[in-house]
């Protein structure tokens, strides 16, 4: 008894010891990679639809959030802080369809929807159909943080919003004459099919994924919707497992296009799932979760993603014309693109 005892104890020292051997040391932290990649909507993102000058101004954009994000990775900071960071960033510029510059509702409104996920702790928090809330990304995170609830839509959402300190802003912050003219034509082309539409679509969603040196991720998405959409339509954006997902043992994922394609197809959370149970690769689930699920469920034009893994790798495929996309890769490589046949 007393030696099987033995016998068995020095078989669980060696076993430990073994362990110990051939267990890899730790990467020091600051080896550890970094990363970030975002989007600023899928549609028609043609040269001509796109001036010289408007094509400038959305790289210059897209530079300035990715460099944001990039820095509060490189200072250690969370991936959860980039992501807020980066999506704020975005929120501000009346050149995307998020925060100032969201397009209009059919009957004239602005109604924004955003969502945030922390791959470590698989918390969410979203908002949607807010309307007076300058970063709703901002609020979607006090959302995850300081509620018990995952989603808060509309009055409740901003009522929230003021118990929380969030400053309000008039409806009139968000609005455009792009946007209103976009709503115009949408409107105009109900009445007749055979006028050409807006080329835009509407596009101009942002989102963003990060990796912090802790090989944490975190996913957030923002969006004032579709032009023309009913009022109190809600897309995929704040829809946990839809437009946005999180989870570090996988990736972390944003999307953009047409919603109810995502929805119906929980592109984000199938995504995460063909790595995990199918063992495929980032790239590999997201170009199947765009050109195959989504292709087959809304068609070509449905939209397009950004997915990244804890090792870095970064994913951006779509099926529309173009994607506002860039990422700063974990060799800190930074890289913008807008159009299609652009192959950084
Ligand atoms: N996915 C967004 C929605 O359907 C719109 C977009 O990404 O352009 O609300």
């Amino acid at each position: 008894m007393k030696r099987a005892f033995l016998t068995g104890l020095a078989l669980v020292v060696a076993t430990f010891v073994a362990h110990a051997q051939a267990a890899p040391p730790a990467k020091p932290v600051a080896a550890r990679p970094i990363a970030i990649v975002i989007h600023g909507g899928s549609g028609d993102v043609l040269r001509a639809n796109i001036s010289p000058e408007e094509d400038a101004a959305y790289r210059e954009t897209l530079t300035q959030g990715l460099k944001a994000g990039y820095a509060v990775l490189e200072k250690d900071g969370t991936s959860l802080d980039a992501v807020v960071a980066t999506i704020g960033i975005l929120e501000d510029s009346p050149l995307f369809n998020a925060g100032k510059g969201a397009v209009f509702t059919r009957s004239g409104r602005i109604q924004l929807d955003a969502a945030v996920m922390d791959g470590a702790t698989k918390k969410a928090g979203a908002v949607a159909s807010v309307e007076h809330v300058k970063n709703p990304i901002a609020l979607a995170r006090l959302v995850m943080e300081r509620s018990p609830a995952v989603l808060l839509v509309g009055p409740g959402a901003e009522e929230f919003a003021v118990e929380q300190g969030v400053a309000l802003v008039p409806q009139s912050y968000f609005k455009t004459a792009k946007r209103y003219e976009a709503l115009q034509k949408k409107l105009r082309q109900e009445q007749a099919p055979w006028v050409p539409s807006d080329p835009s679509k509407g596009h101009g969603t942002v989102g963003c994924v990060a990796l912090d040196r802790q090989g944490h991720l975190a996913a957030g998405t923002s969006t004032g919707g579709l032009t023309g959409k009913l009022d109190g339509r809600v897309g995929d954006t704040p829809i946990i497992g839809a437009g946005t997902y999180c989870d570090d043992a996988t990736c972390g994922v944003s999307c953009t296009g047409t919603g109810e394609f995502f929805m119906r197809c929980l592109v984000a959370y199938d995504l995460s799932q063909q790595m995990s149970l199918k063992g495929l690769s980032l790239q590999e689930a997201a170009v199947y979760e765009v050109q195959k699920r989504l292709h087959d469920a809304g068609g070509p034009d449905s939209g397009g993603l950004i997915a990244l893994d804890r090792q870095g790798h970064i994913a951006t495929p779509f099926n529309t014309r173009g994607m506002f996309r860039g990422w700063v890769d974990a060799s800190g490589k930074l890289v913008v693109a807008l159009y299609g046949d652009e192959k950084p």
